[in-house]
């Protein structure tokens, strides 16, 4: 049976019974149709995977015991994705994949050409719940409420910034990447459908720590150029 895994956000120990929300309870009970004594497991983010059995099965209600721990807590390496929001299908596909390539922050950052300002966190988190029990992942990244690009710039500290530049007149991205330590603490820093504005591709390249790299001669959607780029720095100088 396919191993069924449940994020939940609460204090996970060896004999604690945790009560099931409503949505856990109708998709085990209803949907997966299991019943007491099926075993689950459990993560909380923080604490590692947990083998679990339902103790109680309810139409609406329901309750896990915790019986031993799986895995101990891993968390993905200190790799940020800040992406300008794009359209909703894509702006879901780029918090999904950040999550399964492993991410430990995601940074929407609004640009002069960003179409969609209005973003639905709830929605785009849960996704990343969604993405991390599929994934037999440990950890949901942090979604960060959305900050304006000359923000997120000014108060720069000096952080590895991978800017993904379109203009592709900057070195290859692996090539950047290869001159980072394994394990620095990346941000990688993808644009909107529209692009950078000029003055925002001087501002970018100007702040501390700034990498201008190109993901090759064509132009990616941002969907694309951010799978691409979490790739490259994954395997270059993540958990690959
Ligand atoms: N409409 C713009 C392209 C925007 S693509 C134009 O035609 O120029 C969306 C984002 O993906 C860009 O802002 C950039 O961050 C990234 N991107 C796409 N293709 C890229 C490439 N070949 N090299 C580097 N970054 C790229």
């Amino acid at each position: 049976m396919a191993k069924i895994r449940l994020f939940i956000e609460t204090q996970l120990h060896s004999e604690a019974r945790i009560p099931l929300s409503r949505d856990h309870a109708h998709y085990l009970f209803n949907v997966m149709r299991l019943e007491v004594g099926a075993r689950v497991l459990v993560f909380n983010g923080t604490g590692g995977e947990w083998c679990a059995y339902v103790a109680e099965a309810g139409r609406k209600s329901g309750a896990l015991h915790i019986a031993v721990q799986t895995r101990s807590q891993a968390d993905p390496p200190d790799i940020d994705l800040m992406f300008a929001p794009v359209k909703k299908a894509r702006t879901d596909f780029i918090v999904e994949k950040a999550c399964e390539l492993g991410c430990r922050t995601l940074q929407p950052v609004f640009t002069h050409n960003t179409n969609s300002l209005r973003l639905n966190l709830d929605r785009l988190r849960a996704h990343m719940i969604e993405a991390a029990e599929q994934c037999g992942g440990l950890y949901v990244p942090v979604l960060k409420p959305p900050l304006k690009l000359h923000e997120v710039l000014r108060s720069w500290q000096g952080r590895a910034l991978v800017f993904c530049n379109e203009m592709r007149d900057s070195p290859p991205i692996t090539k950047a990447v290869s001159s980072l330590a394994a394990g620095t603490p990346v941000s990688v820093l993808i644009g909107p459908e529209g692009g950078f504005s000029p003055d925002e591709i001087a501002a970018i390249k100007a702040v501390d720590g700034a990498l201008p790299v190109s993901l090759g001669p064509r132009i990616l959607r941002a969907d694309t150029a951010a799978v691409a780029a979490l790739t490259v720095v994954q395997a270059q100088s993540g958990d690959w």
